[in-house]
């Protein structure tokens, strides 16, 4: 298992991502971005 930051990945919050693979970390990252983009929140 890995555990990567939000921050970590270049975002601007500390949210975890946990997931096997760092492929798995990247689409959660990528899919979180995306839900802060769509709901139009203030990512810090
Ligand atoms: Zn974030």
């Amino acid at each position: 298992m890995k555990t990567m930051t939000c921050q970590e990945l270049g975002g601007a919050c500390d949210k975890k991502f946990t997931a096997e693979t760092f492929e798995e970390i990247a689409e959660l990252s990528k899919a979180h971005g995306m839900e802060m983009f769509q709901k139009k929140m203030k990512h810090t």
